[in-house]
């Protein structure tokens, strides 16, 4: 039971809200059930009320009382409930949600994250001056002799051009129906080391070709523009190299250490905003590094690596104010004196990366690593440990899809 002692508030208003409980005053019972609908709609919406505690309410005065009896002989200024509901956390399977089945849901997910401050218009930019467009319907076909529904179909009041919220996006020119989008999303951004397209392609009933295009369009969705950043008010930073795949054009030198014949990846992690960025190199020459981390880390971090040669001498204020190493070759992983001189942050960063490239996608060409760097930097940066849950991380990869395109005959990929 909840003590409802020193809860103040105006009737018909929350007074207090977490996400387990809601306090609510209201004037009169009859509001609960408007109050119980807003709980379960605002960011509460993965709860559902379970108990529900009522309390008549008096304010005498300056002083706010629940009536336990004892105030008979004063006077009241107002009457009111104090409701107390108690929200236990929906255990509904997020794959059962409309979106991922409802072509129309799915379209209202889409345009309520994308569009989350109102319409805009692809063709002349203009927001909030469109109008949806029910019931229109594609010219009949034999397949569909009364024709399929167009969901999501806008019309602009300035320019008089129609649109989607795919038009601009990663979903552009697409004809994979939009829930099936967002089935994969949910997919990709809730398994730890990934899911492999082929594996996309016989869960979700559609070609191998489409998913792999598909995987490879929301990989660059969850890919992000922003690298510099880390290190900022002299925070600690993290940085390593790893091999993986094999490089292009190289072959493996008989009986050769270290890794001149596999791909090349360097990771950063900031150790404060617990956040990864990786990045393929085609070598890890010091010339090749050392610009790469100055770019990308602020000057005052302290710059944590292993005893390396190419990051020897960058502390001190030459290239960052303070550099602290570890000497791995001689089994040393934590610093003997200092115990905040390591890198394990980012080693176990890429214990996830490779259990996933060898255990899931188990070959990859070096022009597409960078986007599988993305992707795993991606579920790294918003993981559980962040605050982020699988329904959370989908729509922040949702919120990236703005921009993106990834069209079939670029040469590129
Ligand atoms: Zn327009």
């Amino acid at each position: 039971m909840i003590a409802p002692i020193a809860i103040r508030g105006k009737p018909n208003s929350i007074v207090a809200a977490t996400r387990f409980l809601f306090v609510i005053v209201v004037s009169d019972i009859s509001n609960l059930t408007h109050f119980m609908e807003v709980s379960s709609r605002c960011a509460y919406d993965r709860t559902i009320p379970e108990k529900i505690y009522i309390y008549r309410h008096i304010e005498l005065g300056s002083k706010a009382l629940p009536i336990l009896g004892d105030c008979i002989l004063d006077k009241p200024k107002v009457v009111s409930y104090l409701c107390f509901i108690e929200l236990k956390e929906n255990t509904m399977s997020v794959l059962s949600a409309p979106y991922m089945h409802d072509e129309a849901a799915a379209f209202a997910h889409v345009e309520s994250i994308i569009w989350a401050d109102g319409t805009v218009c692809p063709h002349c930019g203009v927001c909030d001056r469109a109008y949806k467009l029910e019931g229109v319907r594609t010219k009949p076909s034999k397949k569909n002799p009364e024709g399929k529904e167009r969901h999501g179909l806008w019309k602009c009041r300035d320019c008089r051009g129609q649109f989607t919220v795919r038009k601009g996006t990663i979903f552009e020119e697409s004809h994979l129906p939009m829930h099936l989008w967002l089935q994969a999303i949910h997919l990709m951004v809730s398994s730890k080391k990934g899911i492999s397209s082929h594996q996309l392609h016989r869960v979700l009933g559609i070609t191998y070709k489409s998913a792999w295009f598909l995987t490879h369009r929301i990989r660059e969705c969850m890919r992000d523009g922003a690298l510099a950043g880390f290190g900022g008010n002299g925070g600690i930073v993290e940085v390593d190299e790893t091999f993986i795949g094999k490089e292009p054009g190289v072959k493996k030198a008989k009986n050769a250490r270290g890794g001149d014949h596999k791909m090349k990846m360097l990771t950063r992690v900031d150790r404060e905003t617990k956040k990864a960025r990786s990045i393929v190199v085609d070598n890890l020459k010091k010339t090749t590094l050392i610009p790469i981390l100055q770019e990308n880390i602020a000057k005052e971090a302290y710059v944590m690596t292993d005893e390396a040669r190419q990051y020897q001498g960058i502390g001190a204020g030459k290239v960052f104010d303070a550099h602290g190493w570890t000497n791995h070759s001689a089994g040393q992983y934590v610093d003997y004196d200092d115990s905040e001189i390591h890198t394990n942050t980012v080693e176990g960063f890429y214990s996830i990366f490779k259990r996933g490239m060898k255990g899931v996608y188990q070959h990859c060409g070096k022009q597409h690593l960078h986007r599988y760097a993305a992707e795993f930097d991606f579920r790294y940066n918003n993981r559980t440990a962040n605050g982020v849950d699988d329904v959370e991380r989908g729509q922040i990869a949702l919120r990236g899809v703005v921009g993106k395109r990834l069209t079939y005959a670029r040469p590129s990929i």
